[in-house]
C-alpha cells in the first residue's frame, strides 16, 4: 500500500475537526505529523447550537489532545495545494512538504446564492457571534432559524429553551425533520410546539433582508436570522485538482485515498465515501470520526483492510431536556422505532461524550 509504511514519513493533516484530529492521532504514533488548523481549541461542531444559545464552554485545546504523539499543531490555514510537488502553502507564509497528505478541511455554510443571505444571515458555524448578538440585543426580539434539518432543529429548540423571551421561528424548504420516521417527526413537532417555536414549512427562502427571510409566500419577520440550511465542502480540493463529485467532495477509493492522487487521503465532510451496501455517506460527525480513525490506523500500519461502515442510529438534541434517538437501517434509511424524551436526551448526551472521548 503506497501510503502505509513502518518507516517514518512526513505526514501533513489539513484540518483538526473530528476526521483530521483522529487521523493525526493515529498516524502520529510513529510518523511525524504536522496538523494544520487555525483554531487553538477544537471546534466541536456537534455542540455549536449550545454555544449559540450561550450554553457552550471552552472545549479542549488541540495541543493538549495530541500531547505524547509525534504531532506538531501549526495554527494556520492552507491556501494552496501543489499536488504534483507534494507541497502545501499556508497563510502564514510557510510551505510544508509531505510524503502523505490527509485532507480533512470539512465543510462550511452553503448560501446557495440566496440574495442578502451572506450580508444579513448569521451562519451556524459562527455560533459565538449568534450568542453575542442575542446577549447584546437591547430587548428580546424575533429570531428566525433557516433550515429544517437536524442542525436547524437542534438550534431552534436550544435557542427557544435558553431564551424564552425571544420568539423563535424555524423556516424549512420542505417539512421540518422530513428525513425522520413519522414518529420521529411527530415528536420533533411536539417539542417545537411546547417550546413555542413557530414552524414555517414548504417555505423556500428566496432572499434575506435586515428584517428577516423572505419566501415566495411573503416575508417572515426576524430581528436576527441564523442560517443552518446546508453545508458544502471546502473548495480547496476542487481548486487544487483532486477529483471531486458534483458537490465538490473528493472521490476516494475503498482505502479513502483520492482516486486521482493516491498519496492524498480524504476524510470527513470533504470526502465522498461510498460503501458497498450502504451508499455514499452523508456529511456528519458520525461518518467523519470513523473515517479519521480508520486512516490513522491505516497510516500507522495497524490495518490494511478496506474502510467499512454501517449506520445504526441518528440522534437529535431537542434542548437540554428532550431528545430523539431514531433507529436506522445500515444504509441510514429510517426504522419506525424512536426513543424520545429523557431516553432520547440521554442517548444523545452519551454519544456526544463518546465523541469527545474519541478525540482524547
Ligand atoms: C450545529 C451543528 C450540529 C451538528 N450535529 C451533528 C450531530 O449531532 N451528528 C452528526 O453526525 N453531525 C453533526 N453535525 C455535522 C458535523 O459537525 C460535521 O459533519 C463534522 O464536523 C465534519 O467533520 P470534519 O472533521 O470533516 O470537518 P469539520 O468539523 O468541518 O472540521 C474542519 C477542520 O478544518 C479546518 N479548516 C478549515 N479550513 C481550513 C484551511 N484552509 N486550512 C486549515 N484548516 C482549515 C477547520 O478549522 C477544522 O479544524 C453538526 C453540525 C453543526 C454545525
Amino acid at each position: 500500500m503506497s501510503s502505509t509504511s513502518s518507516s517514518p514519513k512526513r505526514i501533513v493533516v489539513l484540518g483538526a475537526g473530528y476526521a483530521g484530529l483522529t487521523a493525526a492521532k493515529g498516524a502520529g504514533r510513529h510518523h511525524d505529523v504536522t496538523l494544520v488548523a487555525p483554531e487553538e481549541r477544537i471546534l466541536h461542531r456537534i455542540r455549536q447550537h449550545e454555544t449559540a444559545a450561550g450554553r457552550g464552554r471552552d472545549w479542549p485545546a488541540i495541543g493538549d489532545l495530541v500531547r505524547g504523539r509525534r504531532i506538531r499543531h501549526q495554527r494556520a490555514r492552507a491556501v494552496e495545494l501543489d499536488l504534483a510537488g507534494h507541497k502545501v502553502v499556508l497563510d502564514d507564509g510557510t510551505t510544508l512538504d509531505y510524503d502523505t497528505l490527509v485532507y480533512a478541511l470539512g465543510s462550511r455554510t452553503a448560501w446557495h446564492g440566496v440574495p442578502g443571505a451572506v450580508e444579513h444571515a448569521h451562519p451556524v458555524e459562527r455560533a459565538a457571534e449568534v450568542r453575542r448578538l442575542i446577549a447584546e440585543a437591547p430587548r428580546p426580539g424575533t429570531l428566525a432559524v433557516v433550515g429544517g434539518g437536524a442542525t436547524g432543529i437542534e438550534l431552534a429548540t436550544e435557542l427557544a429553551e435558553a431564551h424564552p423571551g425571544w420568539r423563535v421561528r424555524i423556516v424549512a424548504a420542505g417539512q421540518v425533520g422530513g428525513i425522520y420516521s413519522a414518529k420521529g417527526r411527530a415528536h420533533i413537532r411536539r417539542v417545537l410546539d411546547r417550546l413555542g417555536v413557530e414552524v414555517h414549512e414548504n417555505a423556500t427562502v428566496t432572499e434575506v433582508t435586515p428584517d428577516g427571510p423572505r419566501t415566495a409566500a411573503g416575508p417572515i419577520h426576524a430581528d436576527l436570522t441564523v442560517w443552518a440550511a446546508s453545508m458544502e465542502p471546502h473548495p480547496l480540493a476542487a481548486e487544487a485538482g483532486l477529483a471531486v463529485d458534483e458537490r465538490g467532495r473528493a472521490l476516494v477509493d475503498d482505502h479513502l485515498r483520492s482516486v486521482s492522487h493516491p498519496d492524498v487521503h480524504v476524510v470527513g465532510d470533504a470526502a465522498a465515501v461510498t460503501v458497498p451496501g450502504v451508499g455514499t455517506l452523508r456529511m456528519g460527525c458520525a461518518t467523519a470520526l470513523p473515517q479519521g480513525q480508520y486512516v490513522g490506523k491505516l497510516l500507522d500500519g495497524r490495518t490494511a483492510a478496506p474502510f467499512s461502515f454501517r449506520y445504526v442510529v441518528q440522534c437529535l438534541s431537542l434542548g437540554r431536556r428532550d431528545g430523539l434517538l431514531q433507529l436506522v437501517h445500515p444504509d441510514d434509511s429510517m426504522k419506525p422505532t424512536v426513543f424520545t424524551g429523557t431516553a432520547g436526551r440521554l442517548a444523545k448526551a452519551g454519544i456526544v461524550s463518546v465523541v469527545l472521548s474519541a478525540l482524547k
